[in-house]
């Protein structure tokens, strides 16, 4: 993989949150990214349909599978994932490179998988951190009121969340999104944390991938 990250000329910080579905991962990033201005959202591609609050080129690059293979098969893609049966997910090299030409810290907001596969990638400054709920029952309540989900794909996201929760330990934090404004206020101090930790800021030669 190292190899495969030498396509991008300049490589910097990345902040990868993790969670199981309905745990508040988008409620907490969109959070970040009004809180600092630094942090860039990695914007995924993805085969899922649109909701309707939802908009091509910001949320995801929505794409039909023909074009999230084409991606594949061009070699474009850092990670990707099934996440769910046919709901492709994977993060192109284009949206890091944007990221870091532009001297800014990539937020990547990826299922548990994902960031672990993308944990082993960087040899840059990373931080990644797990969210979840104080129980599964709190899960499965948030998920059927963001009403996104039909009741088979309710208890898809809850039985996959369980698996998800066991690996909560491979992730650098583990923080209980339990009431929001506490959250929040703890990804922000976490966050303030890692920027004064930076050690190699943007490197422009990959040698030490
Ligand atoms: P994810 O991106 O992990 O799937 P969301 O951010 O979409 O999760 O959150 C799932 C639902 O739970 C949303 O309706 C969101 O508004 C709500 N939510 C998020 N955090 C909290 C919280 N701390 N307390 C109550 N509801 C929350
Ligand atoms: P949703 O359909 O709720 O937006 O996302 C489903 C899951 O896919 C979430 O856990 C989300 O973090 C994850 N996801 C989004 N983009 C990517 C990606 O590029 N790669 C991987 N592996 N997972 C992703």
């Amino acid at each position: 993989m190292s190899s495969e990250l030498i396509k991008t000329k300049v490589i910097g910080p990345v902040i990868i949150i993790t969670a199981p579905s309905g745990s508040g991962k988008t409620t907490l990033v969109k959070y970040l990214l009004s809180q600092f201005p630094s942090l860039n959202f990695s914007i995924s591609a993805t085969t899922r349909t649109k909701r309707p609050k939802e908009e091509d080129g910001k949320d995801y690059h929505f794409v039909t599978t023909d074009i999230f293979q084409s991606f594949r098969e061009q070699g474009l893609l850092v990670e990707w994932e099934e996440v769910y049966p046919n709901q492709f997910y994977g993060t192109l090299y284009s949206e890091l490179t944007k990221i870091w030409e532009r001297g800014n810290i990539v937020l990547f907001d990826v299922d548990v998988k994902g960031a672990l596969a993308l944990k082993s990638k960087f040899n840059t400054d990373v931080l990644s951190i797990f969210i979840k709920t104080p129980s599964l029952d709190i899960l499965r309540e948030r998920l059927k009121k963001r009403l996104t989900e039909t009741e088979e794909s309710l208890e898809k996201r809850i039985s996959k969340a369980e698996q998800e929760i066991s690996y909560a330990h491979s992730f650098d934090i583990v923080l209980v999104n339990d009431v929001l404004e506490d959250a929040q206020q703890q990804i922000v101090d976490i966050i303030n944390h890692f920027m004064t930790q930076l050690k190699h800021t943007w490197k422009h030669d990959a040698t030490n991938l």
